[in-house]
Formats: C-alpha cells, structure tokens, sequence
C-alpha cells in the first residue's frame, strides 16, 4: 500500500534518517521502535509530506507521493509528537475547527465529531475547555483531530508519553480496535518496546538515523542466540543442587544470585525434568521454574550494546 524507497533527510551536514526502506501492507500495525533521536519523527514527517526528504521517495500505490502530497494527505491521518490543540476552546470545537481544515462540513462534519468523540471516549466532556483536560485527555483528542476525515491510514509519533497508565491503555486499545473494527492499517511509533510489542504485526527497530532490524516479533527475537535462559527459584540454594547442573553436558552456564538460581541452555533441550529430578535428588524445594522469553529490549541491546531507554 505504503512503500518508502532509500529515504535520507540530511540537517546540515547530519544525517537525521538515511536508506530508509519499509512498506505497509493494509489492515496491518507496523511498530517504528527505537530510543530518543533515532529518527522516528523525521521519518513519519517525510512519509506524511510535512517534510522534503533529502533524497528517496514514497509510492502511494505505486505513485510518488513525493511530487503528488495531495493524495496521500487524503488518506492519512497524523497524530504529532507535540500537543496541537486550542486549550481556550472545547473539545467538540477543536474538532470543528480541524473538521473545517479538512473541508469537512454541515452534516457530515456534525456526525463524524460525534463519531470521533465515542471513538476518543470524550463524549461526556464535549463541551469542555481542552485547558481543564488531563495530559491523557489531550492526546486523544489530538488522536481524535487525525481520524476526523476518516483516513485509510493513521501515523502516530510517541502517542503515550507523559501520560498517566489508564490513559494509555485506553490509547493502546484504541489503536487495536481501530485496525479491528475499521480496517486501518496503523503506523505505531514509540521507544517503549511492550507497547510495540503489545500492538504490532510487524515491526522496524530504529537506531541513529537507520534501520537496524525488521520483522515480526519473532522474528526479531529469533536474531537473539540461540539459547534459553531458565529462572529456577529455590527456597534455599544448595550446593549438590548447582553442582548437579554444573555437571549437566547441556547446560552452559549457572548463575547464583540468593535464592535465584540462572541457567543458560541451547533453545532445543527442555531442562525441566531434569531440574526437577535434580531438586529431589539434592533435597532442594523449587518455589518456580520459568523459561524467561527475550523482549524486543534484549534484542536493541544486542544489536546495539546500548538500553532502550538510553
Ligand atoms: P526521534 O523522533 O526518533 O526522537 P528525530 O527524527 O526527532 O528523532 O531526530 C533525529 C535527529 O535529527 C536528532 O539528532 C535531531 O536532533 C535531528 N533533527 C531533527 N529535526 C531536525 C531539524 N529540523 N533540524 C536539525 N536537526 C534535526
Ligand atoms: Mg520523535
């Protein structure tokens, strides 16, 4: 549907995103991952043409929406990093006076206010100044401006930060029922990885202006090595017990922390039994036994050396 060819946008003499490529299919959540200046924005801005790329292009079904940003701002809707809202106006008149932008009007503009309202979940506070809105509040009625005129697509660009947690589930859930019920195909950016992880069919990790890695969950996890990690937690760590796992040919490595007991095996040995015939042996009580699954965190961090959050 979206397809984004070899896009670069350079500042200066810095590359803000270089040899973007990524494609969104219909009705899909595509996740764009990736910490506080990877790129995220400058990217979604080219897409949505807010912003001349430096060189590259974007086909809108297979025309360049580069020379022709009209089509493409009909069927998209951009939610903005920063708040664009009038507090001194009410939630339902800021939807108006967006609605007029988009050349929304009469009855039509009237019943997709009320619509995007029951979406956003503000019908109650319809009438009230935005500036008496919590942080929450306001993102959704930023998120309400970019569905007014009904797109096929919605670009969000960090839609949770600074909120508080029952609003952005209520935003996650948001996203899903609308790529459920509507069929919109959802652009989701953000550097928190369970939110991406929670949402999205696919995803594009971001790091200096690139990208570092595409695929499907797991997929993605799947460029982690080949090893399990196994989280064994004992009332009391004996000695027989670690060296019975020491001992064992599949293990890699054991790791102690108190009652914490770490092992490393290949993906394709299922430790359970023999941890168990191991605690009976050496009289050791097992409080919990978890294969601890990698997140798309451990995934950044081994692509780059760095956190996430860094
Ligand atoms: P993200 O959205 O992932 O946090 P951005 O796309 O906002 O990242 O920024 C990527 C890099 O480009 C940053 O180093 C930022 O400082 C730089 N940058 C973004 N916009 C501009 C601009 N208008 N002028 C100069 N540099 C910019
Ligand atoms: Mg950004």
């Amino acid at each position: 549907m979206l397809e984004i060819i070899d896009l670069s946008k350079k500042y200066k003499q810095k590359f803000a995103a270089q040899g973007i490529n990524m494609f969104l299919e219909k009705g899909e959540i595509i996740g764009l991952l990736g910490p506080n200046g990877a790129g995220k924005s400058t990217t979604i801005s080219m897409l949505s043409s807010l912003v001349v790329p430096t060189s590259g292009d974007v086909r809108l079904m297979n025309e360049s929406t580069i020379k022709h940003p009209q089509n493409i701002r009909k069927i998209l809707g951009v939610v903005p990093q920063e708040i664009a809202l009038y507090t001194d106006l009410s939630a339902e008149e800021n939807l108006r006076f967006f609605g007029e932008i988009y050349r929304l009007k009469g009855a039509e503009l009237k019943q997709r206010i009320e619509e995007v309202l029951e979406q956003i979940g503000l019908t109650d506070r319809r009438k009230d100044l935005v500036k008496t809105f919590s942080g929450g509040m306001k993102r959704r009625l930023n998120i309400g401006v970019a569905l007014l005129h009904n797109p096929d697509i919605i670009i969000m660009d960090e839609p949770t930060v600074g909120i508080d947690p029952q609003s952005r589930n209520y935003i996650l859930e948001t996203v899903k029922r609308l790529n459920k019920e509507r069929g919109m195909t959802v652009l989701y950016t953000s550097h928190y990885m369970e939110e991406v992880e929670f949402l999205c069919d696919r995803i594009y990790i971001m790091d200096k202006g690139h990208i570092i890695a595409s695929g499907t969950k797991e997929e993605l996890k799947n460029i982690l090595s080949s090893e399990n990690t196994i989280s064994i937690k004992v009332e009391r760590a004996n000695v027989e017990f670690i060296q019975l796992l020491e001992a064992d040919s599949t293990v890699r490595q054991v790791k102690v922390q108190d009652r914490d007991v770490t092992v490393i095996v290949p993906k394709e040995y299922n430790l359970f039994q023999k941890i168990s015939q191991f605690a009976e042996e050496s009289g050791t009580a097992l409080i919990s036994v978890e294969v601890k699954a990698p997140t798309l965190e451990d995934v950044f961090l081994h692509l780059t050396g760095r956190a996430l959050r860094d």
